[in-house]
């Protein structure tokens, strides 16, 4: 059985490994935010099972979409497991490795383009641009647990250092993370915020840091949305007269 990564929603940013695990799949299992398009690859006669809210009113729980893929793989099913954007990244691709692994299969995991990179390059934005940041950092706004807690001071004396934030799941949380990012990045920081990246329903807001929870009500914008943070947005303000075309527009 296979992980596979299916990019930020344009099917042309699949990879071609991805197309052929694709086709020869008989079962896909399909998240919320995989791309209708990434299926027209699939076989007429495959079975789709959406595991996402779309799917039905609540999202499946985890455990049910494991033993699902685990008893259609023991079947000799093709089973695909089909995740937006890259499966390792914020996706519990691990957890659901873990769990097949545990049950004795063999599992294969096959990279995306991950949505935090398709946000910034529909953007125009290189993340690591030599002049503004020594490097970027991943990472979720939407921490769950106690323990998972995430210090957003810490982070942002992190960031002050010269890193670009890509902020995955960041959008339902941007009034604590403003606050924590704050306290040691300047409320001019640049700062963009895309949604349904790579899509012919990207929407895209260029703001500061100070003004983040105003730009995503004034703006209208949710999830699934990224919020990307740091100095490498410098000029992406005054050029924000001029809309970036989603990175699929070429196609249409
Ligand atoms: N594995 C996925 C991330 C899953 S977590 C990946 O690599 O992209 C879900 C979060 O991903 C969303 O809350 C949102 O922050 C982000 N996301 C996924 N698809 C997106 C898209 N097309 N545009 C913007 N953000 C997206």
């Amino acid at each position: 059985m296979t992980l596979v990564g299916a990019g930020p929603g344009d099917p042309e940013l699949l990879t071609v490994k991805a197309i052929k695990a694709i086709r020869r799949a008989t079962v896909l299992l399909v998240d919320d935010l995989v791309g209708e398009g990434v299926l027209r690859y699939a076989r007429r006669s495959a079975r789709i099972v959406y595991v996402g809210k779309r799917g039905g009113c609540a999202s499946t729980p985890q455990a049910f979409i494991e033993r699902l893929m685990q008893s259609e793989a023991q079947k000799g099913e093709q089973v695909v497991r089909l995740k937006g954007g890259d499966p390792f990244v914020f996706g519990r691709g691990g957890e659901e490795r873990e769990h097949l692994r545990a049950a004795g299969l063999e599992v294969d995991v096959i990279n995306g383009i991950t949505s935090g990179l398709a946000a910034a390059t529909s953007l125009g934005v290189p993340l690591t641009h030599r002049d503004h940041a020594h490097g970027v950092i991943f990472v979720t706004g939407h921490a769950k647990g106690a323990d998972a807690q995430l210090d957003w001071a810490q982070l942002s004396a992190t960031a002050a250092q010269g890193f670009t934030l890509v902020i995955y799941m960041g959008v339902s949380q941007a009034g604590q993370l403003q606050a924590g990012l704050l306290s040691a990045l300047p409320p001019h920081t640049p700062l963009a915020v895309v949604q349904h990246a790579s899509l012919p329903a990207q929407r895209h807001a260029v703001g500061t840091l100070g003004g983040l929870t105003h730009l995503i009500e004034s703006e209208g914008l949710g999830s699934p949305a990224i919020i990307v943070v740091g100095d490498v947005l410098r000029g992406l303000a005054a050029a924000q007269g001029q809309q970036p075309q989603p990175l699929n527009a070429a196609a249409a």
